[in-house]
């Protein structure tokens, strides 16, 4: 296995190192967005703390609707 590597897709800055398969450290860490790591030719995204705070949101309940409630 190849050591990852990482760009940022906003500022370009570069990592390298087995830490970015942890995703804490997933993050550029001058402008905060998802990096783009690349292990043995393989490309994904990073995670990112606001990703998930987007999907926190996302998964809140929907107060507008009513509760579905079985008849009897
Ligand atoms: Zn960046």
């Amino acid at each position: 296995m190849n050591m990852p590597y990482a760009e940022c897709p906003k500022c370009g800055a570069c990592y390298q190192g087995w830490a970015l398969l942890h995703s804490r450290h997933q993050t550029c860490a001058s402008c905060g967005v998802k990096l783009k790591i690349t292990v043995n030719g393989q490309t994904f995204e990073g995670y990112s703390p606001f990703d998930a705070e987007r999907l926190i949101i996302n998964l809140a309940p929907d107060k507008t609707k009513k509760k579905h409630q079985p008849k009897r």
